[in-house]
């Protein structure tokens, strides 16, 4: 069989076989709905009721604070769609969100646009980053909710959400951070970042698929998204997804306490692959400047059709994106390159490499010259 190299962890990772093995008796012994009241329901609900204690813990929340959902998509959701109910009563009705943020944000906030609200975006400086001028420039004293994620799926980028939030609570603002890419790298701590609400996702930090974090600061006053039963206090209705939930529980606290080591084994396969392609092709412009994770790398290969290159890439076994894995398949140009201000065609000649704990040296050096290999073709046509 052909060498596959996964170059494309910030879409998603594998799970991880131990995190897996604290998931496994949740689906078959300790199966209980976590809020039934007999024996079966109580060892599930031991498991869920440990995971939110952890995860509270790691955030530097309390364990009231923590709501598990279906992932990403639906903590940002929620937090959006949640506030923006309860300030829709208000005079609070301004809604500040980055350029940047994923489309789980942006889509709900522009949802909420149509419905009347008064949406608007904040840009970033050419390296990808929101300025804290650029709050303080459009906060007014009708903004009920800034948005700025921790750091950005496409570039690696990361915001300045501890001093953006500051600014948000001097106006009387809340603050929401999508913290699914920045998860498995940064500190998280929500006392130190100021944060009223933040996400997480658990399948970006070798967890298990469709789990969520939303962390709602007390006092917050936010809507439900989903309706139904008294599960997590009539918040977030529906039958809690006990072995996910674990899992991500498991995988949140494998990630923190191995991401120094882990940021500089990533960081240095991300630096090999650099210098391979940077000694053997040119015109790549790097993405996105200031503080990045170390995963994520977004370039600009002038000339290159990004959706031929990934073609060609995937048919030599490396997988890689064009950006945001949900935008993929339209291959639209990327509207956080536009929003750093890329013209069209340089965003439609951008790739996002992004890589993980299982790469090496070894693997990121090979896929750099089969790049430049493809490169040169496709510059040929
Ligand atoms: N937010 C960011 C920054 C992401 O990168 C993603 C996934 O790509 C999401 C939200 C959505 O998360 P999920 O896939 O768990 O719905």
């Amino acid at each position: 069989m052909e060498r596959r190299i996964y170059l494309d962890n910030a879409a998603t990772t594998p799970l991880d076989q131990e995190v897996l093995e604290k998931m496994l008796p949740y689906y078959t012994q300790a199966f209980g709905n976590a809020d039934s009241l007999h024996s079966f329901g109580r060892n599930a609900m031991s498991g869920v009721d440990y995971a939110r204690d952890t995860v509270a813990e790691i955030l530097g929340a309390k364990p009231k604070e923590i709501y598990f959902t279906s992932g990403g998509t639906e903590s940002d959701n929620w937090a959006v769609l949640g506030a923006a109910a309860v300030l829709k009563h208000t005079e609070k009705t301004h809604i500040l969100l980055s350029s940047v943020e994923h489309d789980a944000v942006y889509m709900p906030a522009m949802k909420l646009k149509r419905q009347g609200f008064d949406v608007e975006l904040l840009p970033v400086n050419a390296g990808g980053m929101v300025e804290e001028n650029a709050l303080k420039e459009r906060i007014k004293p009708t903004t009920g909710l800034v948005c700025v994620m921790t750091a950005n799926n496409e570039t690696g980028v990361v915001q300045p959400v501890q001093s953006l939030s500051k600014i948000a609570r001097e106006n009387g603002a809340l603050f929401f951070t999508d913290a699914v890419q920045g998860a498995p790298y940064l500190d998280i701590d929500v006392g130190k970042s100021g944060v009223d609400m933040l996400s997480l996702s658990a399948h970006k930090f070798y967890g298990p698929k469709g789990v969520g974090v939303l962390y709602v600061k007390s006092g917050t006053k936010i809507d439900k998204l989903i309706s139904g039963g008294q599960q997590q206090k009539g918040m977030r209705s529906g039958t809690v997804n006990t072995p996910g939930i674990v899992g991500l529980c498991e995988a949140l606290k494998k990630a923190q306490s191995e991401k120094e080591v882990n940021n500089g084994k990533i960081l240095a396969v991300k630096q090999a692959f650099e210098k391979t392609l940077l000694e053997k092709v040119d015109g790549v412009t790097v993405n996105g400047a200031g503080e990045m994770l170390p995963s994520v790398f977004n370039i600009t290969l002038s000339g290159v059709d990004n959706a031929a290159f990934l073609r060609d890439m995937d048919l030599q076994g490396i997988a890689l994106s064009a950006g945001s894995a949900c935008e993929s398949s339209s291959l639209s140009p990327s509207r956080t390159l536009l929003a750093m201000g890329l013209s069209e065609t340089q965003a439609k000649s951008s790739v996002r490499l992004s890589f993980g704990k299982h790469n090496t040296v070894e693997e990121s050096v090979f896929a750099a010259k089969t790049a430049a290999e493809i490169v040169a073709k496709l510059r040929q046509i």
